[in-house]
């Protein structure tokens, strides 16, 4: 019951920080049972404390406790949860070949939560798709049918359908992020590239990206453009790499192979 109060508070007002945190957490929770989320202390510690250190600096000071957690999927993809929830697949982090690469992706999915785009989205929801989903995953009124449609593919129904706004908008929080957390940015141009080439080469694998992240090349463009405004001088301060970074993605590829998709697709 207090769920259902909760989507009828959302839906009639402004959306508090309180309220999406729990709601957040909600989610969060439905998605860690569908999902195969890893689990191995280590890791976990190394994405959060890279994910903290770009989240922390960001506008939304209102959020003390962010969470990144990885996905056991050889499937390439990104998204976030309101409240602070990022989770990021081990098929995107094993195609990473620097750390600011990653870092980008964290700021990206980050810049999501900061511009509170699936909340916006949830509000003036009147086709009503996400926001009627997003409560009926979030209050279970629905049971686990609307549930499992939404998580199966990967979260990507309930957080997919960014505008291409939002995405420019997630873009450029990217670049400020990791350059506020002493990043260097260029590993978002790069990453959009490895994964445009990934495209040509084994479209499948990519396919939940570009159907959450419509990737025109034009984004490569501009991020491109936004690093070059970048003072050189400061640029040249940022880290590109680090050895954490390589000793995390050596961990990760030494798991064991990912689990199948539940849905087979
Ligand atoms: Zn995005």
């Amino acid at each position: 019951m207090a769920g259902v109060a909760l989507a009828v508070t959302m839906t009639g007002c402004g959306v508090s920080t309180q309220q999406e945190i729990e709601m957040g957490q909600q989610y969060a929770a439905q998605i860690n049972q569908q999902l195969p989320i890893i689990q191995d202390p280590e890791l976990n510690r190394n994405i959060n404390v890279l994910g903290d250190s770009i989240a922390h600096l960001t506008a939304r000071t209102d959020i003390t406790d962010w969470h990144f957690y990885i996905v056991d999927s050889k499937e390439v993809n990104a998204f976030a949860v309101p409240g602070g929830f990022v989770y990021v697949n081990r098929g995107l982090i094993e195609r990473t070949t620097n750390m600011s690469q990653l870092a980008g992706v964290l700021g990206h999915e980050i810049g999501h939560v900061v511009r509170r785009h699936s909340i916006q989205q949830m509000q003036s929801a009147q086709k009503a798709n996400i926001g009627v989903t997003l409560a009926c995953v979030l209050t279970r009124v629905c049971e686990s049918q609307a549930a499992q449609a939404a998580i199966n593919v990967g979260g990507t129904a309930l957080f997919a359908k960014f505008s291409r706004t939002d995405e420019q908008e997630a873009d450029a929080e990217g670049v400020q992020n990791t350059v506020r957390a002493g990043i260097s940015p260029e590993g978002i141009p790069e990453m959009f590239q490895i994964l445009v080439n990934e495209r040509q080469r084994s479209p499948s694998s990519v396919e939940g990206w570009f159907a959450t992240h419509p990737m025109e090349e034009d984004r490569i463009a501009a991020t491109s453009a936004m690093i070059k405004r970048i003072d050189p001088a400061v640029l040249r301060t940022l880290t590109r790499d680090t050895q954490n970074y390589h000793s995390f993605v050596q961990r990760i590829r030494s798991l064991p192979p990912s689990p199948p998709p539940k849905n087979g697709g």
